[in-house]
């Protein structure tokens, strides 16, 4: 990242990160805390990691061969009793449990992480390794059950431990062999979740990870006829080439090879005049800026009544000018940097194009007299719109709109929210109860968040997932989503039992 790091104080912090967290894990443990410090005072010794010259790309040759060695080998481990696909995706989380300062470190170096960022990941990380195994262990004692055979894992870098063990761990527990290709930003954070599974005794056959770009390494291995099932996060438009490429693409028996996709989104938030103002300023907070607006179901689009949006937007400014936007190993950091340079650009270039378009634009932060820190930084901003179609895509960054509505216009805004196409999260503050049972009626959305922030969704109690332009369903850490991973289902095996 490129970044100074001066000495890290005991991060005590942490506890407040611990205690929201869903797993029970206990970070609230001295000798961990210890530990947990010293790895981040290490990390701060290192020089900038320069990812693309520390792990190489897989070649032409690498991709091919692992595409054989897949192919060769999905038999043998479908043949591994679910129960001990089980028990070794659990040592997986057990080790990622006992790693959590190393790889708090790495998510931190490599993916501009702050502490608590990093800590909520590693533990989604566990969360997801625990709950597929457990799903497992519930549902798949039956020997109807039959994996797809070879599946492709692609990831963003934006959660590069959680959402690469997610897709991972799912296709694991139902038997697939995994060809993972973990965004090009974020190689090492992939590596270390790879030697943790190779580690807790998942065979390096069914687990192979491929680095490298899109272009070179995610579409070969996408258009390979043993491919049996491709499970993706990243952008809609990535997805869009991924769904093409399968076009046509069937299995032995004919049926569709699957592509499971979770995607963008333009995601908004309804604050209507009986809300707590201080409760949705808050919550418009962490939902946009929390992760540098590098979350998916970040906060996009805050929507608010006229007759209180005056107020909203003042107290919105006060508490941004309050963030800290800086070097993400330090804990008093509430904004890192952007991933990269063209992320960067990109953010600057919708901001620059909204100001020249003769939208007001507001940027605040703490010491905003001063310049920012050399890196990739972008300012908490917010940008003064007057409908939801002057936005185009996903801008992937901390970059909330405002949209003043009139009292009377709110079905038409939920007419405009529906009409972007995407529909991953929305928001809503009220205390009228007829207004969220109209809002919940009318939108097309996957995770609805009531009077609360938008950040996060804890796997196994709120699966996540968007429609439309959002994803495919279903919805990760949620009960259906191993059975899309099979091809043959216990339905299917009782129809053919009774056949
Ligand atoms: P991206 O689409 O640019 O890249 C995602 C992955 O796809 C990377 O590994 C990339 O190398 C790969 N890829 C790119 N082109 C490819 C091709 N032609 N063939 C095969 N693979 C290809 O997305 P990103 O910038 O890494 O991540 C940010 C995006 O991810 C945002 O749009 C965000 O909303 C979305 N996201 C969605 C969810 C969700 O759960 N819905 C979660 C996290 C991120």
């Amino acid at each position: 990242l490129g970044l100074p790091h001066p000495a890290i104080p005991l991060p005590v912090d942490l506890y407040g990160a611990a205690r929201r967290n869903s797993t029970g894990l206990d970070l609230a443990n001295e000798a961990q805390l210890r530990e947990l410090a010293h790895e981040l005072a290490e990390a701060a010794q290192r020089p900038p990691l320069q990812p693309r010259q520390r792990v190489p790309d897989a070649s032409a040759t690498e991709i091919a061969a692992a595409l054989q060695r897949a192919a060769d080998h999905a038999s043998a481990w479908a043949a591994v009793p679910a129960s001990e696909r089980a028990q070794r995706l659990e040592a997986t989380a057990d080790r990622l449990q006992r790693d959590m300062p190393a790889l708090m470190a790495l998510l931190i170096h490599e993916a501009g992480k702050t502490a608590a960022n990093a800590v909520g990941e590693v533990r989604e990380a566990v969360d997801f390794l625990r709950y597929y195994a457990a799903q497992v262990r519930e549902q798949f004692h039956n020997a109807t059950h039959r994996p797809l055979g070879p599946v492709v894992c692609i990831s963003p870098w934006n959660f590069p431990l959680a959402i690469f063990m997610g897709q991972v761990a799912a296709a694991l527990a139902a038997g697939n062999v995994v060809l993972a290709k973990p965004a090009e930003q974020t190689p090492l954070v992939a590596q270390a979740a790879v030697q943790a599974l190779w580690d807790a005794g998942v065979p390096r056959e069914a687990m192979q990870l491929l680095p490298g770009d899109g272009a070179t390494v995610g579409a070969p291995l996408v258009a390979d006829p043993r491919v049996m099932g491709v499970l993706f996060t990243g952008s809609t438009e990535v997805a869009r080439l991924l769904q093409r490429a399968l076009v046509g693409r069937v299995d032995a028996l004919g049926r569709p090879v699957p592509l499971i996709a979770e995607t963008g989104g333009q995601n908004a938030m309804i604050v209507d005049a009986s809300a707590l103002a201080e409760q949705v300023v808050a919550d418009a907070i962490a939902s946009a800026f929390d992760s540098a607006g590098q979350r998916c179901s970040a906060l996009r689009v805050l929507c608010v009544q006229d007759d209180v949006a005056d107020r909203v937007t003042g107290m919105l400014l006060g508490a941004m000018a309050e963030l800290r936007v800086g070097d993400p190993a330090r804990l008093a950091t509430d904004l890192g940097p952007v991933i990269d340079a063209e992320a960067h650009a990109g953010i600057q270039r919708h901001i620059d194009a909204m100001r020249a378009r003769g939208h007001r634009v507001h940027q605040a932060w703490h010491g905003a007299g001063e310049a920012l820190p050399p890196g990739h930084f972008v300012p908490p901003t917010l940008i003064e719109i007057a409908h939801l179609g002057e936005l185009g895509r996903e801008v992937f960054g901390p970059v909330l709109h405002l949209l003043r509505y009139r009292r009377d216009e709110l079905d038409a805004l939920l007419a405009q929210i529906n009409a972007t196409g995407y529909g991953l999260t929305l928001g809503l503050h009220t205390r009228i109860d007829e207004t969220v049972a109209r809002v919940l009626a009318a939108a097309r959305v996957g995770n609805v968040y009531v009077n609360r922030n938008m950040v996060g969704a804890v796997v196994g109690v709120q699966p996540f997932g968007g429609e439309g332009l959002s994803g495919t369903g279903p919805k990760a850490g949620g009960p259906l989503y191993l059975y899309r991973l099979l091809s043959q289902r216990p339905a299917d095996g009782a129809q053919r039992a009774i056949a």
